[in-house]
């Protein structure tokens, strides 16, 4: 029988295990495909240097030549709009169909829409894609004030982009604190005055009500303390959902994230999820969905190794993210919820220190800004897999600690 290896979507994590494949010497066809136009790209610049360099690169994974060298059958321009997971099938938008002996889904995520008046007036942008950043990039250099709605990563990005061009920037976010589903409340309140001095007016428990226009472009928003915030460019970053439809319809489990067992296979032993439509078993937790690089690109070698050599090892890669914030790099390593105890050393004023998270008494992440080698050596640390605690921070100059409150623990 034909081995034939299809991949669902070309982003981070499509390409890495079509490249990972051929590493581990698979020697079947691999079919790439992916409903977006352009050469397979990567996301983060696009909301930091894609936005502010004057002459940005162009943020391709690989370029057109890989793929053909590699034998990867790249079809850009192509949805796959049905999966047969009985019949080994996969259904294209024309009609077509393919059969597959393994399947990876690797259909990423996207932005979920704000449900207010006036989303679909010109100068109101997402930020997901190259198309969307080109604009984005293209509108900048001529608008004056710039709102941002979220005050997660993509949001707090944006606004560093925007000032940078010289906009006067505001960003709302709905929630009372910065980044309120990723980092400890020390983390968020630093960054918060870090772009408040800046210069960003940033407003929280403020949500957008109305994007007000006229001749069908966006002049200001409506905040729900009764503002009214002149704006010729809107960025809406409020979060992200799995494209895990495709899943659904072929009978196979979801819950926000396509379901996946250690392994990363799905109910279907050849059928696997990877990167950010994924739902797997994470460390400490019984089940997460990461939207990073790190995620989809470590999963993406496990299935890859998976497939090409029989494997059968459980997915076990310590996460870490980062962020670039106009001066303020933040980096991230474990998963920090449920954290019930902090150990902060460095200096947050300036900002640079590293926020040590426990849980039960060792340590499960660690938030840094501006402290590389913390971030490093945090990632040692959490794959060494043995239990850290806290007394092995001390308690020399510079270093707090403290039991977290209520709101800072959910
Ligand atoms: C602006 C921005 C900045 C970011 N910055 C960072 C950062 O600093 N650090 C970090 O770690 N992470 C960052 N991320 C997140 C990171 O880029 C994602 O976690 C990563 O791209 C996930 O890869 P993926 O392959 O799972 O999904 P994606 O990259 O979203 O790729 C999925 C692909 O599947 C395709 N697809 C979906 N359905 C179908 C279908 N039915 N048929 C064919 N194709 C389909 C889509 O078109 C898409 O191209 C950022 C994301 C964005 C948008």
């Amino acid at each position: 029988m034909t081995v034939v290896v299809v991949v669902v979507g070309a982003g981070q994590a499509g390409v890495q295990v079509a490249a990972s494949l051929r590493e581990h010497g698979h020697a079947g066809r691999v079919v790439l495909v992916d409903t977006e136009e352009p050469l397979p790209y990567q996301r983060p610049p696009l909301s930091k240097t894609y936005l502010t360099d004057r002459e940005p690169a162009e943020p391709t994974l690989r370029s057109a030549a890989f793929y053909a060298e590699h034998g990867i059958e790249l079809r850009t321009g192509t949805r796959v709009r049905a999966v047969d997971v009985a019949a080994g099938v996969v259904t294209f938008g024309d009609g077509a169909d393919l059969r597959w002996t393994d399947l990876v889904l690797a259909t990423g995520s996207r932005p979920v829409p704000l449900a207010v008046p006036g989303t679909d007036l010109g100068g109101v942008l997402p930020l997901r894609t190259l198309a969307d950043a080109r604009r984005l990039r293209a509108l900048l250099p001529s608008v004056r004030r710039v709102v941002v709605i979220g005050g997660g990563f993509i949001g707090l990005e944006v606004a560093g982009a925007a000032l940078t061009s010289g906009a006067a920037v505001t960003v709302l976010e709905a929630a009372p604190r910065l980044l309120g589903r990723s980092v400890t409340a020390t983390t968020a309140e630093v960054l918060l005055a870090h772009h408040r001095r800046w210069g960003i007016d940033v407003r929280v428990a403020a949500k957008a009500t109305e994007i007000v226009g006229e001749h069908g472009k966006v002049r200001a928003v409506r905040t729900s303390d009764g503002d009214l915030l002149p704006a010729e460019l809107v960025v809406v970053g409020i979060g992200i959902t799995a494209r895990d439809e495709l899943a659904r319809e072929a009978g196979l489990a979801v819950d926000d994230g396509i379901v996946v067992d250690a392994g990363l296979r799905t109910a279907h032993p050849h059928v696997y999820a990877i990167g950010d439509c994924a739902r797997f078993p994470g460390p400490g937790v019984s089940t997460v969905r990461l939207e990073s690089v790190q995620n989809a690109t470590d999963q993406a070698e496990h299935v890859a190794q998976a497939i090409a050599t029989g494997a059968t090892a459980p997915y076990g890669a310590v996460p870490w993210f980062w962020s670039h914030q106009h001066g303020a790099r933040l980096q991230m390593a474990g998963l920090t919820t449920g954290t019930d105890d902090t150990v902060v050393t460095g200096d947050p004023g300036k900002p640079a220190f590293s926020v040590y998270c426990f849980r039960g008494g060792a340590l499960v992440g660690v938030e840094s800004v501006n402290r590389p080698a913390d971030h490093l050596k945090a990632r040692k640390l959490l794959a060494e897999g043995r239990p850290v605690r806290r007394t092995e921070f001390g308690a020399g100059p510079g270093v707090t600690a403290g039991r977290l409150s209520r709101e800072e623990r959910s």
